[in-house]
C-alpha cells in the first residue's frame, strides 16, 4: 500500500480558487502533482500515485518518456517556433507524412491545430466545404470538445452548454448504441439494426440527406462512457453515408494513438476508410497539437487561410508527437495495450464476480469503462457508490475519475508495467470493498463529470 500524507500545497490550492475561474477546471481531490514518470505520479509530499486516468491528460507512452523528453529538448533548443503557416520546417513536414501514411486510405492530408476541439472543428469546416451542404449529424452523450463548433457537435453533459447558447445551428444528434442497456434477450444484430433505425429516423422526416455534410462518430466512445458501436452498425451508417453522398467523419482524439489496441480506433472496424479524422490528446503527449487528417480531395476544398493557427504545427510540439509514434513503434505499445487490456479485463470480470455493483466490464485494449449500478437487474447508475469508489481509490494511491457520474475510467498510461497494473487492481478491489462496507468518508461534492 503506497502511504499517503496528505498535508498538500494549501496556499497554491487557495491562490488556484482564487485566480482560477470554475468553468476551466473538472473537480478531483486536492493533489497537487509534482513531478510524474511511466504511470506514476508523485505530489509535492512525496506521495506516489498509479495514474489511471493518464488518456485524459494525454499520455498514452508514459509521463516523461526520455525519448520525448529528449526531441522536446533538442527541438527547444534549434527552434522554438515560427508559424508554419509562413514558412517550412522540418518536424511539421515529417509529422504530417507519418500522421497521412498511419491513418486508412493511402491519399492523405493533414491540416493542424492546438487542440482536440479545434480539430473537430475543422472537421465541419472540410465537410460543408466539400460538400456544399450544411447538415452534421452527430451522436448524443458524445465529447467533442470546448469551442462552439465542437461544443455544437457534443451531445454530453448539460453543464457544457449552459447559459451559452444559441449553438452552432445544422447539427442533429441520434442515439449512440448502448450494448448494456439493451432490450430484452436482444441480439448484436438487433440492437444494431434498431440504432440503425434510430439513425435514419431523422432522416425520414425533417433532415434531407442531400443537404447533410457528414456524420461525425467515435467508432468507440470516450468520454460517453468508453462503449463500442456494434461493427454492423458502423457499417450501416457507413454504408448509408456513401449512398447519400455524405462524408464520414471519426473522432480519434481520446481513443486514438494505440489506446484501443490499434493504432486508431477505427482499424477495430475493417474495411472502414474515414473522409476526415480528428486527433490530438496524446498526439505529441501532451504538449498542445492536434490535426485532422483526411482524404486528399476533402482537404483540398478550403483555400488559404481558412485553417491557420499562429502557434498550430510548433515545432516542439511536432518533434514530441514524432517522439511519440517513435516510441508506441519501438515499444509496441499498441500490441501492449491490446495484451494487457485482454488481462485487465479478465481481472475486472473476477472483480465482478464478488463484486455485484459492477454492471458491465467494458475493455478495448488498456481503455475501460466499468459501469457501476445499483443492482445488476435495475442497471440503475450508482454515482454515490462510484464516487466512494474513487476516494478510496485515491487514499490508496490510485488515480482515476468516473465518467456519467458511475462509470469508473480505466486509461492507465501504455507502459504501466504488470506489477502496477496489479497493485492498481489490488486497490480497486479494496476500493470497492470499502465502499460495499460504506467505510469511505470522503468530501462531498462531484468528481470527474
Ligand atoms: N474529442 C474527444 C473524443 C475528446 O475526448 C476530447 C477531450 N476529452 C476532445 C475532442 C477535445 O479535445 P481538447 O480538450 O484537446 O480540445
Amino acid at each position: 500500500m503506497i502511504s499517503q500524507n496528505h498535508r498538500l500545497d494549501q496556499q497554491l490550492i487557495e491562490r488556484e480558487d482564487q485566480y482560477m475561474a470554475t468553468a476551466a477546471r473538472i473537480n478531483y481531490y486536492d493533489l497537487v502533482i509534482d513531478h510524474a514518470h511511466g504511470a506514476l505520479l508523485t505530489d509535492v509530499d512525496g506521495n506516489q500515485y498509479i495514474d489511471l486516468l493518464a488518456s485524459a491528460s494525454a499520455i498514452n507512452v508514459g509521463h516523461t518518456h526520455p525519448h520525448v523528453v529528449k526531441a522536446i529538448q533538442e527541438q527547444a533548443a534549434k527552434l522554438i517556433h515560427y508559424t508554419p503557416a509562413y514558412f517550412h520546417h522540418q518536424p511539421e513536414q515529417q509529422l504530417a507524412e507519418r500522421l497521412a501514411k498511419s491513418a486508412p486510405g493511402t491519399d492523405n492530408e493533414v491540416a493542424f491545430g492546438n487542440s482536440g476541439s479545434d480539430a473537430n472543428d475543422a472537421i465541419i469546416k472540410f465537410a460543408r466545404a466539400y460538400t456544399d451542404r450544411q447538415y452534421i449529424v452527430a451522436y448524443t452523450d458524445a465529447y467533442h470538445g470546448s469551442t462552439y463548433g465542437s461544443m455544437s457537435l457534443s451531445g454530453v453533459s448539460l453543464n457544457m452548454v449552459r447559459k451559452m447558447g444559441p449553438l452552432l445551428p445544422g447539427i442533429v444528434h441520434v442515439p449512440y448504441p448502448d450494448c448494456y442497456r439493451t432490450l430484452p434477450h436482444e441480439t448484436e444484430h438487433e440492437l444494431a439494426l434498431r440504432y440503425f433505425e434510430a439513425f435514419k429516423a431523422p432522416f425520414d422526416s425533417y433532415l434531407p440527406a442531400e443537404e447533410t455534410a457528414c456524420v461525425i462518430i467515435e467508432p468507440i466512445q470516450g468520454d460517453g462512457g468508453i462503449r463500442k458501436a456494434p461493427a454492423e452498425y458502423v457499417q450501416l451508417v457507413y454504408d448509408f453515408c456513401h449512398q447519400h453522398g455524405i462524408l464520414f467523419a471519426v473522432d480519434e482524439v481520446n481513443q486514438g494513438m494505440g489506446r484501443t489496441g490499434k493504432m486508431w480506433s477505427i482499424q477495430n472496424f475493417p474495411g472502414i476508410r474515414p473522409d476526415l479524422m480528428s486527433v490530438g490528446k496524446s498526439l505529441a503527449s501532451g504538449l498542445p497539437l492536434s490535426a485532422v487528417i483526411g482524404r486528399r480531395e476533402v482537404m483540398e476544398s478550403l483555400a488559404a487561410p481558412a485553417h491557420v493557427f499562429t502557434t498550430a504545427a510548433n515545432p516542439v510540439c511536432c518533434a514530441a508527437a514524432l517522439a511519440t509514434i517513435d516510441v508506441l513503434e519501438d515499444e509496441q505499445l499498441v500490441t501492449r495495450s491490446s495484451n494487457y487490456g485482454r488481462y485487465a479485463k479478465e481481472q475486472f470480470l473476477a472483480l465482478q464476480q464478488r463484486h455485484p455493483k459492477i454492471g458491465q466490464v467494458r475493455m478495448y485494449g488498456l481503455n475501460g469503462g466499468i459501469e457501476l449500478v445499483k443492482d445488476q437487474q435495475s442497471k440503475q447508475p450508482d454515482p454515490e457508490f462510484a464516487s466512494d469508489v474513487i476516494y478510496a481509490a485515491f487514499e490508496r494511491g490510485v488515480v482515476m475519475i468516473t465518467l456519467k457520474g458511475n462509470i469508473l475510467r480505466f486509461q492507465p498510461p501504455l507502459v504501466i508495467t504488470k506489477s502496477q497494473l496489479d497493485t492498481a487492481l489490488a486497490v480497486l478491489d479494496e476500493a470497492l470493498t470499502a465502499a460495499e462496507q460504506r467505510l469511505v468518508k470522503r468530501p462531498r461534492g462531484k468528481i470527474g463529470w
